[in-house]
């Protein structure tokens, strides 16, 4: 009995990219027919173009190509989620749909696992063609933001493009927290991992999905789920900001300090005050979040599933 892999892929608004997509995601099957059965899982994250229509036509000839779609859209992370919660595969890969990360490669993260007995394979990225120099420069920052804030590992310049065990799903699907974020969850619950080092492409079509707001709540999602040394920070300048308040009384009473002085003082601090309330408020909001146990994500379509 051949073992299985299914490929997961997020899709919004992909119109422009996906059938090539299908076509290179076709090669990887045929790289790997004789080795493994390979399905495809396309989730639709409630797009507004043709996605959906070209991923049920593709469905409709081929078994092996599944679609599951969202009521509306849930956001990549929610797509991956619902993409590793349908997957049966002994092997899972989670690729972008728009061709940024070769497709063949999942050959490579396939035989590096199986040879070298690794539960993870991940997609480093050493270089990023043709991204700009905000978005190369933001990543760049936030990786390194991340690995300082946290306490488990997580690899840098790493995205979700990956190859995981069975058993690494069922460890990641037992977690049902509601901020997800699948390249911090995947480190979380360990196993033996492995790097494959590639080159980025450049998107084959159309725009970039992720926009700075999306950009700031992922970001926001790594740090906040998974560290809470935000909270220890507002302690420290707590203790230093009294210990430098104290100077500055002593130093007041000695050389008669002006009134500007003592207000822009006020007001640095109250800012700090409405600062450290928002990090506060970030952690109370994902308690609420989490207390309201809605579902993750709602699915309207199910096609050869
Ligand atoms: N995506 C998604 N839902 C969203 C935004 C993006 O499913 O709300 C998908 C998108 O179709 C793509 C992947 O997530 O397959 C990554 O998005 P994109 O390539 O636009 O991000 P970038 O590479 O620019 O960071
Ligand atoms: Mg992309």
């Amino acid at each position: 009995m051949k073992k299985m892999l299914d490929v997961i892929v997020p899709v919004y608004n992909e119109e422009a990219c996906i059938s090539e997509t299908i076509q290179r995601l076709f090669n990887l099957r045929n790289l790997l027919i004789d080795e493994l059965d390979v399905n495809f899982i396309f989730v639709n994250d409630g797009s507004k173009d043709k996605s959906l229509d070209i991923l049920k036509n593709f469905a409709s000839k081929y078994p092996f190509v599944k679609v599951i779609g969202f009521s509306r859209n849930f956001g990549h992370q929610m797509a991956v989620t619902a993409g590793l919660d349908y997957s049966k595969g002994d092997y899972v890969a989670i690729i972008d749909a728009d061709l940024q990360d070769p497709p063949e490669l999942i050959k490579d993260m396939y035989y590096q696992a199986k040879d070298g007995g690794y539960d993870v394979v991940y997609g480093k990225r050493l270089k990023r063609k043709s991204e700009t120099f905000f978005k190369k420069f933001t990543a760049f920052a936030f990786y390194r933001l991340l690995d300082f804030m946290c306490q488990i590992n997580i690899p840098t310049d790493t995205g979700d493009f990956r190859l995981i065990t069975r058993e690494v799903v069922e460890a990641v699907k037992s977690m049902p927290e509601k901020h997800r974020f699948i390249r911090g969850m995947v480190p979380w619950v360990g196993f033996k991992s492995a790097p494959l080092y590639y080159n980025r492409d450049e998107r084959f079509a159309g725009e970039t999905k992720y926009p700075l707001s999306k950009m700031l709540k992922l970001a926001f999602d790594g740090i906040f789920s998974f560290s809470v040394k935000p909270l220890k920070f507002i302690t420290d300048i707590g203790i230093a900001l009294m210990i430098m308040a104290l100077v500055a009384f002593g130093a007041g009473v000695i050389f008669r300090c002006t009134i500007s002085i003592i207000s822009s003082v006020i007001l640095f601090v109250g800012s700090l005050q409405m600062i450290a309330l928002g990090i506060i408020g970030e952690y109370v909001g994902r308690i609420f979040e989490e207390s309201k146990n809605r579902p993750l994500y709602i699915v309207k379509d199910k096609i050869n599933l």
